[in-house]
């Protein structure tokens, strides 16, 4: 069966969901969006998403032309039409068409696409083994030029910090912000544990507010962990005794070596097992 794409309250089969050439996310990337988890055909925290959507379209300047309500019940009823329990929901606001200037009030409707597609998965290996990552030159956007904290439909800084990494063989990579400190991975965030306690940069190191990684903030606290929110070095990296990262997608996926330094005794850590398994708990139940 095709898949059935929403764009602008209606659902297109995939082969008929087109977007003009001059919409302006296309042409600069001029836009916002979200990547959601539908789990038993429920979506994984579908009001912080949206909560975060609304905060990177305010960032930019773009009014969402749905209420957050009308727009929870549009993804519903697109995982619905797609008969999707479990899978992967793209949903993005672009500026709209506009000229061939950058001139946003020329674009006259934001353009709204929701996809729920069946997820490809990293392979079981990454999980049951651990990830190699490097910390890559390119580095996290300056948060004065473009924050990280808007989930913009630019991520050119992320896609070069990723190409850096897979010339390296990895899969995922480190940035670093312009103070040098630890940030995030091109489309993960980063913890590490270091003498129990549960590490990870802040939000004003430069980074995405991920939801996965609150999520795993709660589910640590829960299970009477002390998380502390602070900048991190490189060598704090070095020197922890679990890494892993967090994101939609990926979800909980333990990290093993870094810039060539083995993390721990080289294998996924206990912690970092014990979050996988609460992780699983509270997004499966
Ligand atoms: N950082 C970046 C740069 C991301 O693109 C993402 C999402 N892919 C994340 C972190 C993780 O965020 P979330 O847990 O909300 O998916």
């Amino acid at each position: 069966m095709s898949l059935k794409i929403y764009i602008n309250g209606h659902l297109f089969e995939k082969e008929e969901a087109k977007i003009s050439v001059y919409d302006h996310g296309l042409l600069y990337g001029d836009g916002v969006f979200e990547g959601m988890r539908i789990y038993n055909g429920k979506v994984f925290r579908l009001e912080q998403h949206l909560e975060r959507l609304w905060n990177s379209a305010k960032a930019i300047r773009l009014e969402v032309p749905l209420s957050p309500e009308e727009l929870a019940r549009d993804v519903v009823t697109t995982v619905r039409a797609n008969g999707i329990d479990n899978g992967y929901i793209r949903l993005v606001v672009t500026r709209g068409v506009g000229t061939l200037g950058l001139d946003p009030n020329k674009c006259a409707n934001p353009q709204i696409i929701i996809i729920a597609d069946h997820i490809e998965l990293y392979p079981q290996s990454f999980y049951d083994k651990g990830l190699e990552i490097v910390t890559v030159s390119t580095i996290r956007n300056h948060p004065a030029a473009l924050s990280p904290r808007i989930k913009s439909l630019n991520y050119l800084n992320n896609i070069l910090g990723k190409i850096e990494g897979q010339q390296a063989g990895c899969v995922e990579a480190l940035m670093l912000n312009h103070q040098g400190q630890v940030a995030e991975c091109t489309g993960d965030n980063i913890f590490l544990v270091s003498k129990r306690q549960l590490l990870t940069p802040p939000i004003d190191a430069g980074i995405l507010e991920g939801i996965t990684r609150e999520a795993v903030i709660e589910l640590a606290r829960e299970a009477g962990l002390v998380v502390r929110e602070v900048s991190l070095t490189k060598h704090d990296v070095y020197i922890a005794d679990e890494c892993f990262l967090t994101g939609s997608a990926a979800e909980i996926v333990p990290v093993v070596k870094v810039d060539s330094r083995i993390i721990g005794d080289g294998k996924p850590g206990p912690i970092t097992r014990d979050l996988e398994k609460r992780f699983h708990e509270l997004t499966r139940r």
